[in-house]
């Protein structure tokens, strides 16, 4: 988290928008949509302001948005959740994994397998708690684990199984297959499952299934979400996580001295989106969708591999193609040479193995369409 000399490493995320502001490029790099979200969602907001929802709301968050959230589990993925003890409202997904990995992890005997490439908070947060990290690799181009490399990485010192499904920065949808063998292998070595299930309404062909749904999940899951993605609202800061009640109170003992609560008026905004009409959540998904497939067009037509996603805001592309042998200095050098910003998939790799991920580079799709054909011309011209 901090070089030698003191001095703070920013996120790859700050460092690429940064580049993006500073040489105009178009930015592809960080996952934040540039249009609005729905018009309800956000006029609920601003009545709340005026409503004067301006003073801590609820430790726990609001009774309406704990509602919400509930209502939201039970209707889309059947799960009966009881709103009062069995959620949690947070500063965002990023809060939630934060608040649960320290609340779950003691020190150096302790493991957490991860699926590798990860979100970059993983590590940084598991780093904080002193436990160690196993990772699973996901390999070029399916980006499923391998259930053998699975069943090595999880042992009696497995504390967590930390999944991140649709992933980030892949765009994989794990298998059945996959996610039943982390549900067998949790019950088997008495592990918590931690899922960040940020895209589960950004999924392309099958409807998004939560671990906590599965025979035997329930009582051992924590699953984390947020209003970011599902309603273009990343800079409001309201997540969520949901579990058995001993577990929601382990992960509030740590949220209390966190952030204590979360945004007021943001509460009652985001209950109105997890209440709007199954067509919002069916329309997001194909608006993403047919991102997706401009942007790979694009990508397959400047001649990069593209490994086509399942889900989330993100494709992942192989650049060898055009020659690159160092995705972190290809990535630097877009900007100048095509006017696009992107993420080296380095990134979101523990430094050993960097190098069986090279060459490879992701591109956010969460875009205007035609912010999306500009880049995708400006790559064609570059390459
Ligand atoms: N998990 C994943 C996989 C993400 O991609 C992100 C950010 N986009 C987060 C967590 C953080 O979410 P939030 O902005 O709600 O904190
Ligand atoms: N989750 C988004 C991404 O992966 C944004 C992350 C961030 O800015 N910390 O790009």
């Amino acid at each position: 988290l901090v070089d030698a000399d003191g001095t703070m490493r920013p996120t790859v995320f700050a460092e690429m928008s940064a580049l993006a502001a500073t040489t105009g490029a178009i930015n592809l790099g960080q996952g934040f949509p540039d249009e609005d979200g729905p018009r309800e969602v956000l006029e609920a907001a601003r009545e709340a302001i005026a409503r004067g929802e301006n003073q801590y709301p609820p430790g726990r968050g609001t009774a309406d948005l704990l509602a919400a959230v509930a209502e939201h589990q039970e209707r889309f993925y059947g799960l009966a959740v009881d709103p009062a003890r069995e959620v949690l409202i947070t500063a965002g997904a990023t809060e939630a994994l934060a608040a649960t990995l320290l609340a779950l992890l003691d020190g150096p005997d302790d493991e957490v397998v991860v699926f590798e490439p990860f979100y970059d908070a993983y590590a940084a947060v598991v780093a904080l708690t002193g436990a160690r990290l196993v990772p699973v690799p996901l390999r070029w181009p399916a980006f499923q684990p391998d259930l053998d490399d699975l069943r090595r990485a999880v042992s009696d010192r497995t504390r967590v199984i930390l999944v991140n499904d649709p992933h980030n920065p892949t765009g994989a949808v794990f298998t059945a297959e996959v996610r039943d063998e982390v549900v067998r292998l949790a019950e088997h070595h008495d592990a918590v499952i931690v899922t960040d299930e940020v895209y589960e309404h950004l999924v392309f062909d099958a409807a998004h299934v939560p671990i906590a749904g599965l025979p035997g999940a329930r009582e051992r899951t924590l699953t984390i979400s947020s209003a970011g993605k599902t309603f273009s609202t990343t800079g409001w800061k309201i997540g969520w996580v949901s579990g058995p009640a001993r577990l929601i109170e382990a992960v509030l003992a740590v949220k209390q001295f966190l952030t204590y609560v979360n945004g007021s008026p943001f509460q009652p905004a985001i209950a109105t989106g997890l209440r709007l009409p199954d067509t919002f959540f069916a329309e997001i998904a194909t608006a993403l969708r047919a991102k997706r497939d401009l942007l790979g067009a694009g990508l397959v037509a400047a001649g990069f591999d593209v490994s086509p996603p399942a889900g989330s805001y993100f494709t992942v592309a192989d650049a060898a193609p055009l020659g690159a042998d160092d995705a972190g200095d290809f990535c630097r050098e877009l900007p100048r040479r095509a006017g696009v910003v992107a993420i080296p998939l380095t990134a979101f790799v523990s430094p050993e193995h960097r190098g069986d991920y090279r060459t490879l580079v992701r591109f956010a799709a969460c875009k205007r369409v035609d912010v999306l054909e500009d880049a995708a011309t400006r790559l064609a011209a570059a390459f």
